[in-house]
């Protein structure tokens, strides 16, 4: 099937089994804008908090925050996204559609690159295992020429965006001729600089109301409580603050459903060092992330590190985690190293000292800080579809049917496990909700008794519960039930006795982080 067939078939998957609806549905939707459906609201939840015991319970030295988001104006000044956080745009005159002029050279550079590629394989394919790859690129007219033109363009661009020259851009996109995919046309408008930031106004009487921003990122919240934080908590350098919540963005072309959306949730961690020693965190925490990432089990193949090129206007280190999504390798997470640019600049627009005493070295210090970002949004997509797929199976008792079921990590999945009567009479129902209230208080469990067993575990198959407990006429004689596994779709005869413990082993989170 198509990469763009399954993540349609995702989207679809996931609104007709409640985990994302559109936004405002009932009037035609708001553009980029999500609800989380009640299946979608506990993934989201179980990866929220896999991510904050990671952070907050595991490390001593980290601790947890939840600012407002609505923050001070001149936080905003200070942190440079009144004046840098924009996005360049460019309109086609023909079809009236609105781009990103910089993703327009990137999915150039894209095209090129696979170009390169498809070369490669090609030639692999054709001289088997006489293939020397390096010897290939070296030599082979089509790959160096694409390489050049490739390295050009590349260069050009990273200077351009350097020098914040729209001209330069919009330059760039002309002499190598980008067309708008719609119009096929390149009949571009001049490229203009757009802020990302919403406003609204704080106060009744508009004269007297402040313009003020929704947060278009967390980590300020984070900032300007440094030494709050760090006074009240007694924390000694290097020491972490972390914290999980909604951000805005004005995002020019929202599409590919919640990867990039209009409000979005981040889990940011903002890990506060001493100068010079920035290089050395910034490795740890790209590692320590990767582990995180890894521990879920998806395939270690689906991940890689993309170092930025173009670094943003207070990263002097940056990269990102990337996953294989259907729609190709895309962000999930940003690791930036942000020296003293955020502490310094709030304590040059507010006056107050942003210093730390270290009492190790005797010195007196802006601390420099590494961050770890990750969209909750981009995490949740990743894991459905990693876990989305389509089999033909067996029906347990019948004929040969299609199933689709979400393979998702049993510590992630929304319902732990589903009970189930085999029928609805002879007792089978009060044995079951004897089962059901003896293990709510620690998994969540969905009861059901409606429709044959087969159907029952399809829809179970369908939100991802990794075990099913059904309960039939020998569970009343030898307080015994069947356990059966959602991937292998297997059975177990186990005593009802060993179900809290049986199904602690299988879905706890402690198995995750034990791991890291
Ligand atoms: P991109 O380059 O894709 O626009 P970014 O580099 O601007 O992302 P950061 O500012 O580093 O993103 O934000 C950290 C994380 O927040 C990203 O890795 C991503 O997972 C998430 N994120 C950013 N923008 C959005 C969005 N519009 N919708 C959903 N998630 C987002």
């Amino acid at each position: 099937m198509a990469n763009e067939d399954i993540f349609k078939k995702i989207i679809a998957h996931c609104k007709e089994y409640g985990f994302i609806f559109p936004g405002s549905e009932i009037y035609d939707g708001l553009g980029a804008v999500y609800d989380y459906g009640q299946n979608g609201a506990e993934l989201k939840n179980n990866i929220r908090q896999y991510w904050w015991k990671a952070m907050v319970q595991m490390n001593e030295n980290i601790v947890g925050l939840d600012a407002a988001i609505f923050m001070h104006p001149k936080t905003w000044e200070a942190s440079g996204h009144v004046s840098a956080f924009h996005d360049p745009l460019i309109d086609n005159k023909d079809s009236k559609k609105r781009y990103r002029a910089d993703q327009l050279i990137e999915d150039h550079l894209q095209k090129i690159e696979d170009k390169i590629e498809k070369e490669v394989e090609k030639a692999a394919g054709r001289f088997g295992q006489d293939f020397n790859e390096q010897h290939f690129r070296e030599t082979s007219p089509r790959v160096t020429e694409n390489m050049k033109k490739y390295e050009e363009l590349k260069s050009r661009y990273i200077l351009a965006s350097e020098n914040e020259d729209l001209n330069e851009i919009r330059q760039i996109i002309i002499d190598n001729n980008i067309v708008c995919p719609i119009s096929g046309t390149a009949n571009w408008t001049d490229v203009r600089q757009f802020n990302l930031m919403f406003s609204t106004q704080l106060g009744s009487v508009s004269e007297e109301a402040n313009t003020i921003y929704l947060r278009p990122e967390t980590a300020q919240g984070i900032f300007v409580n440094f030494l709050n934080v760090q006074k009240t908590g007694r924390m000694k350098i290097p020491f972490g603050i972390a914290q999980t919540g909604k951000a805005f963005r004005n995002e020019i072309v929202a599409r590919q459903w919640i990867m990039r959306m209009r409000e979005f949730e981040q889990m940011e961690m903002q890990y506060f060092i001493r100068p010079g020693t920035e290089m050395e965190w910034y490795e740890y925490w790209k590692e320590k992330r990767m582990k995180w990432h890894k521990a879920l089990g998806m395939g270690d193949d689906k991940y890689r590190f993309h170092d930025h090129d173009k670094l943003a206007h207070y990263a002097n280190a940056a990269a990102d985690i990337e996953f294989r999504f259907p729609i190709g390798f895309k962000e999930v997470e940003g690791i930036h190293s942000r020296t003293d640019f955020d502490l310094g600049n709030h304590e040059k627009f507010s006056g107050k000292k942003m210093q730390y005493f270290d009492p190790d070295t005797n010195e007196t210090y802006t601390p420099y800080v590494i961050e770890t970002s990750i969209g909750l949004d981009r995490m949740f997509f990743s894991v459905i579809a990693n876990g989305y797929a389509e089999e033909k199976v067996e029906r347990e008792g019948s004929a040969k049917e299609e199933r689709v079921v979400l393979k998702l990590p049993p510590a992630l999945a929304p319902v732990k496990l589903a009970v189930l009567p085999l029928t609805r009479k002879d007792g089978l129902p009060d044995k079951a909700r004897e089962i059901m209230d003896r293990l709510k208080f620690d998994f969540n469990c969905q009861y059901e008794e409606k429709d044959s067993i087969g159907r029952r575990y399809r829809r179970q198959d369908a939100i991802g519960t990794p075990f099913c407990i059904t309960i039939d006429h020998q569970s009343l004689e030898d307080n015994t039930v069947t356990i059966r596994y959602r991937d292998s779709m297997e059975q177990d005869r186990v005593p009802i006795e060993q179900l809290p413990k049986i199904m602690e082993e299988k879905v706890s989170m402690k198995k995750l982080l034990e791991l890291l």
